[in-house]
């Protein structure tokens, strides 16, 4: 990836950016969701950590039967340790937290969505919006990349240079990052 290919990335996130707040999506305040998006995310945490340790090849046994009770405890962890001591950006800005839990509960959903149009066998069906000439996959992977680039012009991230770094260390890594899946 050369220069130019960040600054293009960079425009485009913040055209997506500048788009979702006419929209009313950046409305200071938050929605009164936060607290349901950070268990959420702590049940999603179970899950990709078990998927995790599948890709490993570590032995693991079936998922715990428990996992909403250990997310509902990890979501009351998390409350209680932002409450006592809410992250602070370099430089001094608070990190809204809830604001970044529902930013990637929001994520998850259209990664959701793009399996569920996979397991419904409709990835090449049209997509359901009026005047879009979209397949359901091209909707679902283009509304992954839109939240993203939301994200990460949001929280002011040079989403061109963090790609274009991770992609010439991904270049460095050995097969398949030594995992299995
Ligand atoms: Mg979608």
């Amino acid at each position: 990836m050369r220069i130019s290919d960040e600054l293009v990335i960079n425009e485009l996130s913040q055209e997506v950016y500048d788009v979702a707040v006419d929209h009313g999506f950046h409305n200071p305040g938050g929605s009164g969701l936060d607290g349901d998006a950070i268990f959420l995310l702590a049940l999603h945490g179970e899950l990709s950590s078990y998927w995790e340790k599948l890709r490993k090849g570590v032995a693991v046994s079936p998922l715990n039967p428990n996992i909403i009770e250990i997310a509902k405890q990890k979501a009351i962890l998390t409350n209680r340790l932002i409450t006592l001591k809410p992250p602070i950006r370099e430089g001094g800005e608070l990190v809204d937290v809830g604001r970044m839990a529902r930013f990637i509960v929001n994520l998850i959903g259209e990664a959701s969505e793009l399996w569920e149009a996979t397991s419904e066998n409709k990835l090449d069906q049209l997509c359901d919006k009026e005047h879009c000439d979209l397949s359901c996959e091209e909707e679902e992977l283009a509304d992954l990349a839109i939240r993203l680039m939301d994200l990460a012009t949001a929280r002011r991230v040079n989403l061109g240079r963090a790609i274009r770094i991770k992609s010439e260390y991904n270049k460095t890594r050995p097969f398949m990052h030594g995992k299995k899946a």
